[in-house]
């Protein structure tokens, strides 16, 4: 056992966040399920949200709601001040070089489809390739093969080993003058696998190849400095990093989007339209067709002052340690598997069980009030590729603890007492 705060149920003494203050902070985390006191750990499908980004939400639609970008009147440019300020916080939060830069996108999934449609499609022709890994999610795939059917290009895929980390030896072979794009995961959903995205970049910009990097599984997890990673675009969902959901990110550099015309047309992206001909907005409005997310925006933006107020240095680093308490127990279970071995991983423990199937894993922890994710976590490719249909999921975030574990080992040892 690895000696802690045990009534805080903090692994690392050196930190200085509190976590009973914070769990405090996310009343979702007080109620009960089946009687029993609710342990949340399927935080890589969606973080809880904190006290403040509600209140921020509840407050803009209680005192400023107003659309933006269209009224002169005051509360109009207040709520256009606000949605405008979360875009500054988004440039600040992820080091991005300027604001035309951020693109308030639905999530992940959406920022990826704009960078298929916007940028690739445009370029593709037969013979081209577009490079993807065997661990992405559903979200880094179909956009591809939908752009790859309609221009005749090619997907390539790079292995995986079996501690579930990219074969680099592999990826430098597939950079070639054909492929057109590199789009990586910098955190596995389904294995944790943090992938070495910096280097990956750096190997794919010495051939001219640009790199599109989802980032929906690290931005929680990890400090992501943009300038110092040189990715081309960068994606992330709010609702993964305690913000609300339908609101996200897409990053890209401003000389990439200069070029690209958007596949949108409406409110907020014009600057001029007649019946023959529309000049489209300069950078970022020109990608924000309609009515934006605005109560979104301004609650993601709430949620990053959140997380910088702890500091993810220190979440990184109670992530890390609670990720290596659960590793050591799950590992102490017999006939436990765990999947995704690599050395370097955000806080996702999947595995299977030689007794259950994932999903009764999952539906016989639920009983206790323990929520994890059982299935192919929208990596159906990956699961075929380990040849399993489906894994049990336990995801961390900051205000996971220890007796969230300790319950899951308990509920893991009842499900071997059922199925013995
Ligand atoms: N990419 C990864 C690695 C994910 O884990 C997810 C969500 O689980 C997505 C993309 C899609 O995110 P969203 O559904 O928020 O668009």
């Amino acid at each position: 056992r690895i000696p802690g705060k045990e009534t805080q149920g903090l692994v690392d003494n050196s930190l200085t966040f509190d976590i009973d203050a914070v769990r405090e902070n996310f009343p979702i985390l007080g109620r009960r399920v089946y009687d029993q006191p609710l342990v949340y750990l399927d935080n890589a499908a969606t973080s809880q949200k904190p006290r403040e980004v509600v209140d921020c939400i509840q407050t803009y639609y209680l005192q400023t709601n107003a659309n933006v970008h269209r009224g002169v009147y005051h509360l109009s440019e207040e709520a256009t001040s606000a949605y405008e300020a979360s875009r500054d916080k988004v440039q600040r939060f992820l080091n991005a070089k300027s604001r035309k830069e951020i693109i308030f996108v639905r999530g992940t999934t959406e920022a990826i489809n704009l960078v298929a449609h916007c940028y690739a499609k445009p370029l593709l022709s037969p013979g081209d390739e577009i490079l993807i890994s065997t661990m992405e999610h559903h979200s880094n795939i179909v956009p591809w093969q939908i752009i790859c059917n309609q221009t005749g290009a090619t997907l390539k895929v790079i292995p995986i080993n079996d501690a579930g980390e990219i074969e680099q030896d592999a990826f430098t072979t597939m950079l070639n003058p054909r492929c057109r794009l590199l789009a990586i995961t910098q955190v596995s959903n389904a294995l944790g696998t943090i992938n070495p995205v910096r280097q990956m970049i750096k190997q794919a910009h010495q051939q001219s190849i640009p790199v599109l990097i989802d980032g929906a599984q690290a931005v929680p997890h990890l400090q992501v400095d943009l300038q110092a990673l040189d990715a081309d675009f960068y994606a992330f969902s709010g609702h993964k990093v305690y913000g609300p959901t339908g609101i996200g990110i897409l990053y890209g550099k401003q000389e990439l989007l200069e070029k690209m015309k958007p596949y949108q047309g409406g409110g907020d992206m014009i600057s001029r339209v007649t019946f023959a001909h529309t000049d489209y907005n300069e950078l970022p409005y020109r990608f924000e067709a309609g009515t934006p997310n605005i109560a979104g925006s301004i609650g993601l933006g709430s949620a990053l002052d959140y997380i910088n107020a702890i500091g993810l240095d220190q979440i990184a680093r109670h992530e890390q340690a609670l990720l290596v308490y659960a590793t050591e127990q799950l590992s102490s279970i017999d006939g436990l598997r765990l999947i995704g071995t690599a050395k370097h991983k955000a806080g996702i423990l999947s595995f299977v069980m030689a007794e259950a199937h994932a999903h009764d894993v999952s539906t016989i922890l639920d009983q206790s009030g323990i929520a994890i994710r059982a299935g192919h976590h929208c990596t159906m490719p990956l699961m075929a590729h380990l040849g399993i249909a489906a894994t049990a999921r336990a995801s961390l975030a900051l205000y996971n603890n220890r007796a969230d574990i300790d319950a899951l080992l308990a509920g893991l040892h009842e499900v071997k007492r059922i199925f013995k």
